[in-house]
């Protein structure tokens, strides 16, 4: 087969995210970032006049390929578990009520920039908030104030592109980002091509990611809710304590609406079929190429009691540990350490997703003729019969979830899977008792 010549090559083949990397690397800016509402991905588009196959865009695309060896160049060694290079693992908040409440988890994310931006350890960082005008829609900004770090406060489950952000860093000022692991292993990559990237980009805070669902996972909501598109004036993908909430308002000539549904509610059963094809064979689910990793510290002692939400924080690298350090002697957070088993147990989903049922999608893909990422699968253990129904069944609903004509069979096809979840989970107690 013929070497792919640019990411065109990926997006054909289902494996782009949207990441925007590949735009802000072409150095010919041969590339154009485009959102398509049939399948509510952003996508590159490459002006096949300009490009001059360079291959760049592919260098730093995780879509297309992880390079394991950008371990060593950052943190001088290989990882040696699914969690990642690390340095410590803590559990934690903010010191700001108001903020620890509106954020996803415990608000350390936010907390940690805004101490970066106050000691003037940073000039600005990239961040993401809902478009005002167009709620439904996410969009990265350079935040330079705590009042924009705190505008982008909670987590979007849709595609985000960074790359104006990443076009718009000035070179002698320096900028934290936050991302998910494609977008930070993807800006890991692109410092190695761009010394303006290598001089601005100082610190990389990651969130961990169990998938992202492409936009049509909103819409679907929407639509079940009966709320229109148009008449979207917030929308809150979490926040309003923890584990949160979906919230939206909506207002029309004739009408004004509020719903908010509890996270556990609108995420399993539904938004997880709308993961693009990149997400079913993505194995970081840790972030694992950041200085500092954020997630939900799901935990059974803290869940029994906490309204308001913890955070589970991976320092990796000096940088991040020393930031996580400093914020907490300068009060901006609490922390309490743990142990890497507690990040394994509190992340059970993720690790299930990422790395136990993952050689199932890949042996399907394979079977199927799809084209699959290049990485290093073997940390993943093989595959078994379980793994290999759930893949079935995800890829089942993923091909009717992603096609809005399909969506009056989804509506069927997840009930029916509910029903069937329910059968099972009333049976396995039934034959407990017994025991
Ligand atoms: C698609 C997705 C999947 C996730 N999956 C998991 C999971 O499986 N397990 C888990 O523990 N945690 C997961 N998270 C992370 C979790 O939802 C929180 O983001 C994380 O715990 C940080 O919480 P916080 O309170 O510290 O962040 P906050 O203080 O609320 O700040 C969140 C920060 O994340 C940025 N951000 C939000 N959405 C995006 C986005 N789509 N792209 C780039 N930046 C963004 C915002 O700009 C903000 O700076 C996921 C997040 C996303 C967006
Ligand atoms: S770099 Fe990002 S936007 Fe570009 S093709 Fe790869 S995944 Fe898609
Ligand atoms: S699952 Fe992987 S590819 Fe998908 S958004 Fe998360 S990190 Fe990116």
């Amino acid at each position: 087969m013929n070497q792919p010549q640019n990411i065109k090559y990926v997006v054909k083949n289902g494996l782009c995210i949207g990441c925007g990397v590949c735009k802000t690397a072409c150095p010919h800016k041969a590339i154009k970032m485009i959102y398509n509402d049939d399948n509510g991905m952003i996508f590159p588009i490459i002006d096949e006049k300009i490009c001059n196959g360079c291959r760049i865009c592919l260098d730093v695309c995780y879509g297309f390929k992880v390079d394991h060896e950008l371990n060593l160049r950052i943190f001088h060694d290989l990882p040696n578990s699914i969690i990642g290079n690390y340095t410590e693992a803590y559990i934690g908040f903010t010191t700001d009520q108001a903020l620890r409440f509106n954020s996803t988890s415990g608000g350390v994310t936010t907390a940690l920039l805004i101490h970066a931006l106050e000691e003037k350890l940073i000039d600005g960082a990239i961040v993401t908030k809902m478009e005002a005008s167009n709620p439904p829609r996410a969009k990265a900004f350079i935040a330079t104030t705590t009042k924009e770090i705190l505008s982008a406060t909670g987590s979007k489950y849709c595609p985000v592109s960074l790359a104006e952000c990443l076009e718009a860093v000035e070179n002698d000022k320096r900028y934290a980002v936050v991302g998910l692991p494609c977008h930070i292993y993807g800006i890991r990559k692109l410092v190695e091509f761009s010394p303006k990237i290598r001089n601005s980009i100082r610190l990389y805070l990651g969130i961990l990611c169990g998938g992202m669902p492409s936009y049509l996972g909103t819409q679907y909501l929407l639509k079940a809710y009966g709320m229109e598109k148009q008449h979207i004036k917030r929308l809150e993908y979490r926040g309003g304590g923890w584990p949160g909430r979906l919230f939206i308002q909506s207002e029309s000539s004739c009408q004004q609406k509020e719903i908010s549904i509890s996270y556990p509610e609108y995420w399993q059963g539904t938004f997880g079929y709308f993961f693009p094809y990149r997400c079913t064979v993505c194995h970081d689910g840790f972030n694992e190429f950041s200085d500092i990793s954020c997630g939900d510290a799901w935990l059974p002692h803290i869940m029994e009691k906490d309204k308001e939400g913890t955070s589970l924080i991976i320092t990796r690298t000096k940088i991040g540990e020393h930031l996580v350090q400093t914020a907490f002697q300068k009060g901006y957070i609490h922390i309490t350490p743990i142990e890497s088993q507690d990040i394994i147990q509190s992340q059970r989903g993720l690790v299930q997703s990422k790395n136990l049922t993952l050689r199932a999608r890949i042996n399907l893909s394979k079977i199927i003729r799809r084209t699959l990422p290049t990485f290093d699968l073997s940390r993943t253990p093989p595959a078994n019969l379980t793994s290999y129904m759930s893949a079935i069944e995800l890829y089942i609903g993923n091909a009717m979830a992603s096609r809005k004509s399909l969506w009056w069979l989804f509506d069927t096809y997840i009930s029916s899977i509910r029903t069937i979840g329910h059968f099972i989970s009333r049976f396995k107690r039934h034959e407990s008792h017994r025991i």
